[in-house]
């Protein structure tokens, strides 16, 4: 299996295969970049088909971070790792153990947060043999309220104010109320989504697997329930994809009837060239990893000691980074998703080269 010449190496900076049989730990790290600082992502857990597949995920999602943190204007550069392994049946407690000496080995290049397959207990059983995590503090959030490593409410805030962007710039009105939002997915982000935008007088549709979750919001909200799919062939002004990914293919978008697509979920678009097929349709897309930036900023903050009004002011700058790419799209004549990775890779180029500028406070 080579890995300089991988598909997906984009000269990544460090790749680790760790193997540890005290626990029967076997995970690989990729620190892809810490041009802009420490390389902080996700640590996911995933039964994996093969080493192959693990490592082809683990160099695609850490770039990934590296463009998000750059565009997010966050202190970080981007990383990534994967535990190979169910989460259902082979964690423990020294699994995990394991995981924070793999990570306490890179003295702080990689920064850890929770992914699929991995949860906040996780982490702090990490925290137990390194610092280097974070998404566990419990401290008064960027609203006021506690939080407990949670970064959903925050993703959530983001998405909002993403909504407020688009909708500026696609419909020319600054007030969401009686904007029509279908939500699809209404599970931590989802939700927290719903109740902003209801407080803001939006008109809500929600669709989710869970039908019980789809209880709640529309008792709390008044959101109308949609059944499965047909949320993609509503008339209405925003389409917000809180669920999974690849949802934004050649069967649905030639369905929807949304203006604008602006929502949580990650890697929504099934191929790149989809971003273009929306925008030669007129329908505003924000790209997913500007928009949902909300929950890497929240959880950032934990390292740097954790600031409600800094992560507040950039959160708020999620609405200023997309009003930067829709106005660049539109003088151009180019899909937002493309000006989002133009305006990432700038500001990553931009950054000084300093080496780890960002250390954990104490
Ligand atoms: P979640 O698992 O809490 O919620 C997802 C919800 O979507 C669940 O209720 C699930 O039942 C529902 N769902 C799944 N498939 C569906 C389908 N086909 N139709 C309708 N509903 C469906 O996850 P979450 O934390 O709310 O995250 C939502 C999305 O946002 C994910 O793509 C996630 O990767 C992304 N995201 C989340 C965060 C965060 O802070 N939680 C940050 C960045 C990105």
């Amino acid at each position: 299996m080579s890995v300089f010449d991988h598909h997906d190496f984009r000269d990544h900076e460090q790749v680790v295969f760790w193997n540890d049989p005290e626990t029967g730990l076997k995970a690989i790290m990729a620190v892809h970049s810490t041009t802009r600082g420490p390389a902080l992502g996700g640590c996911r857990m995933w039964p994996y088909a093969s080493d192959a597949h693990a490592l082809a995920d683990v160099l695609r999602l850490s770039r990934g971070m590296t463009l998000k943190s750059a565009l997010a204007n966050l202190p970080l550069g981007g990383g990534k790792a994967v535990i190979i392994g169910d989460p259902h049946g082979d964690k423990t407690p020294a699994l995990m153990e394991g995981m924070g000496r793999a990570i306490e080995s890179l003295n702080g290049r990689y920064i850890a947060a929770e992914d699929s397959g991995t949860s906040v207990i996780d982490l702090k059983r990490m925290n137990t043999v390194t610092r280097h995590v974070v998404g566990i503090a419990d401290v008064p959030g960027w609203d006021g309220r506690m939080r407990y490593g949670d970064p959903s409410p925050a993703t959530a805030f983001g998405c909002f104010v993403g909504i407020q962007s688009a909708v500026r710039h696609k419909l020319g009105r600054d007030s969401l109320e009686g904007i029509s939002v279908a939500i699809q997915g209404v599970g931590n982000v989802g939700r927290h989504l719903a109740a902003l935008l209801d407080s803001a007088g939006a008109e809500l549709y929600v669709c989710d697997l869970q039908p019980d979750q789809v209880r709640l919001v529309a008792e709390l909200h008044g959101a109308k329930s949609v059944k499965g799919d047909a949320i993609f062939d509503l008339e209405v002004d925003v389409l917000a994809p809180c669920a999974m990914g690849a949802v934004l293919n050649d069967d649905t978008i030639p369905r929807l009837r949304a203006s604008i697509v602006a929502g949580s979920a990650n890697n929504q678009l099934a191929q790149d060239h989809h971003g273009d097929v929306l925008a030669a349709r007129g329908i505003l897309y924000a790209p997913d990893y500007a928009i949902n930036a909300g929950g890497i900023i929240d959880v950032a903050s934990e390292y740097e000691g954790y600031d409600r009004k800094l992560v507040r002011r950039r959160l708020e700058g999620i609405g200023a980074t997309l009003d930067a790419i829709f106005t660049r799209a539109r003088a151009r004549g180019v899909s937002p998703h493309r000006i989002a990775d133009e305006l990432a890779v700038q500001r990553l180029r931009a950054a000084p080269r300093l080496a780890l500028p960002l250390t954990r406070a104490a």
